[in-house]
This record gives C-alpha cells, structure tokens and sequence, in this order.
C-alpha cells in the first residue's frame, strides 16, 4: 500500500478535480441527520459526520431498476443497457467500504456474476475517511472498523492533515494533480497511530464481544427468546431498507398501459416482511415474526459467514437506531453473552 500526506485545506482542490469527471455523492445534512447525495461543491459536505441513515448500498444496487424490456404479444425480449454514471462516493466509512466488500462478493461471484451491478460498481471510485464511532457502532466487533481493500483512496484524519491510502491508480493521478502529496514523516506515522488508538478507545464498552455468536446461536435455535423478538417486531421492515449489506430483492413484470409490452424490474425487498418467502399455492415457509427475525440474524452473524468467511453484519449501526422495536444484533449479542456467561 501506497500513503501519502495532504494538509487539510487541500481537499476542496481534490473534491472540485474528481467533479471534472465524476458526479461526486458525499455526506450531507438532511433534517436532523445526513444522507449521501449529489453535491456541486465541496462547501455542501460534512465530513465529521456521526453516520448516515442509509449507506451509499443504493449507488450500486438501486431501490428499483429495470433488468429488461419485453413485448408479451410478440414474444420479444429486448436486453437493457445499463446507463451508467461515472462516480465517485467522496466520505465513505470504513464499516460502509467494508459492506460494499460484501455486497461485491455476492454480485460478483464469478458463478453468478451480475452485470447491472458491476456495471454501476466498476464506475465507481470510493474515497474512504476516517471517523469517529458513535454509541450504537459496533463495527470493531464486526471486524469492519478498517478497510484493508475496496477503496481508491482512504483518507485517515491526523490533525490539520490527512495520512492518504492509495488504493488505484486511477485515484491517485487525481490526487497527484489536484493537491502536493508529500512522504509521510516519523511524526505523521506516530499521529497515525495515536488517532488509530483513540478510535479504538471511542467505542461503546456495554455491546460485548461474543466471540463464538455462531456457534451459539446454533445452540439455541429453539430459544424462547426468538419468540420474544418476533413477539416486538413490527414488520416494518426498516432495518433491512437501511442496512449497508441486505441484499434481497424481488423480481417484478410491470405491463404498460397497452398490455403487451412492459419491464422486468429488480426492487429491493426484505426478509422481515411477512410476504417475503410467501410461495406459489399461498405457502408461507417463514410464517412468523419470529421466524422472520431469527432469520435475518442468522443470515447476518451465522449464515453469511459459514459461507463467506465474514459476518453479514458491519456493525453500522443503523438497524439499532431504526428499529421502533428496539430489536438489532447488539440485542443478540448482549443476550449470548449471559447465555455464554
Ligand atoms: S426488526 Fe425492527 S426494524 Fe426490522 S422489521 Fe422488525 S420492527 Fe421493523
Ligand atoms: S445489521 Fe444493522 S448494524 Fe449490521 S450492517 Fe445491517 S444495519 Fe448495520
């Protein structure tokens, strides 16, 4: 790896360099709390913010999009090209770099590759910055409070100056032409590793570490405290609309208004919601809250990670502050704790 120093106030030259190029999406404020969107000058973004209520998940996996057109009286398929935007999220967390990681490894399993996604992620530079965990973050637990791979910059906040990783060529040829990259010094790397340490100190001590959370939750599948979840939940579906990682969809074919010709669409769905695994004949293979519940948190700190090597979960946080119900892993986690204790 590449590192690099730039001061402080040479990153409106960097931000207004990528926006010759790229639309640029970074953190804003939106109402009481802030949101990634477009922004057409660097004055528009908040870098020192806490966290977002939904992650940049919807700049590489829309909401809704359309697959393909058809024409059902003729037949006809007619394959949809993917307009992609060149782009650059400018202030992504280390936990949101990380789930991207994830979301990666499943739309681009070389078994299954998905090409609308690629298309989308392949233009997409991720320019990462440090930051600073609020009390609902558990992303050092999630081994998600660093990123290792998956941006093109990440930009580590030392005090009036920032210490750059270099993650793509592509990226660095910009930062070498907006702003004077110097070598870091002994006194840069020492401020590295006192900023590390106090990250790592600002974390939430009450979310315990439970190390063997997959194994447990194995053990206790039956638990009646599944039920008492599922007894809370309210089916909302918040959590998964704001998590970095879920990933489900469902499938859809709209007919236009002349009833021959219509889309495929790919529209975000949600495990929690009761019609979710709801199956043709009316059979429902996951009829409960509860059901539904212990299921998204197997997938997250069980399932995900038989298969992948890492949790579905980064650790984010948002589910925690999205749910009326109060329910998120950190409750799963607090309650293997006693179980482990
Ligand atoms: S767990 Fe919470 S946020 Fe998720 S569906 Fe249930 S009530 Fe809604
Ligand atoms: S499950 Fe909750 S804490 Fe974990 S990544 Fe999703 S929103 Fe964040």
């Amino acid at each position: 790896m590449l590192y690099r120093v730039i001061d402080s106030q040479e990153l409106p030259a960097l931000v207004e360099a990528f926006m010759e190029d790229y639309e640029v999406i970074a953190p804003v404020e939106s109402g009481a709390s802030y949101a990634f969107e477009k922004v057409t000058s660097f004055d528009e973004i908040k870098l020192d913010y806490p966290t977002t209520i939904t992650s940049c998940k919807k700049y590489v996996l829309p909401p809704r999009e359309t697959l393909f057109k058809f024409d059902a009286l003729n037949n006809e398929v007619t394959d949809f090209t993917v307009k992609v935007t060149p782009r650059v999220i400018f202030g992504a967390h280390a936990c949101d770099i990380n789930a991207l990681n994830s979301l990666d490894m499943v739309f681009e399993d070389s078994r299954y590759r998905d090409p609308y996604y690629e298309a989308r992620r392949g233009a997409t530079l991720i320019i990462g910055i440090s930051c600073t965990p609020t009390e609902s973050c558990f992303c050092h637990l999630m081994e998600a409070d660093e990123a290792r791979t998956g941006y093109d910059l990440f930009l580590q906040d030392i005090g009036g100056r920032y210490l750059v990783s270099i993650g793509s060529v592509t990226a660095a040829n910009v930062l070498e032409s907006a702003c004077n990259p110097r070598e870091a010094t002994d006194e840069d790397r020492i401020a590295f590793r006192q900023a590390t340490r106090k990250r790592q100190e600002s974390f939430n001590e009450e979310i315990p570490d439970v190390q063997e959370i997959a194994m447990l939750m194995d053990a206790f599948h039956s638990d009646p405290f599944w039920d008492e979840l599922g007894s809370r939940c309210l089916a909302c579906t918040a959590c998964s609309s704001v998590c970095p990682t879920c990933f489900c969809f469902d499938i859809a074919d709209t007919l236009g208004p002349d009833g021959k010709t219509g889309r495929r669409e790919r529209i975000w769905d949600a495990c929690t919601s009761p019609q979710f695994a709801m199956v043709t004949g009316g059979h429902n293979f996951r009829d409960s809250n509860r059901n539904r519940v212990r299921h998204r948190m197997y997938h997250k700190l069980n399932g995900f990670l038989a298969t992948h090597d890492r949790m579905l979960c980064t650790g984010c946080g948002r589910c925690v502050r999205a749910c009326k119900a109060h329910i998120s892993p950190i409750e799963v986690l607090k309650f293997f704790e006693e179980k482990g204790a």
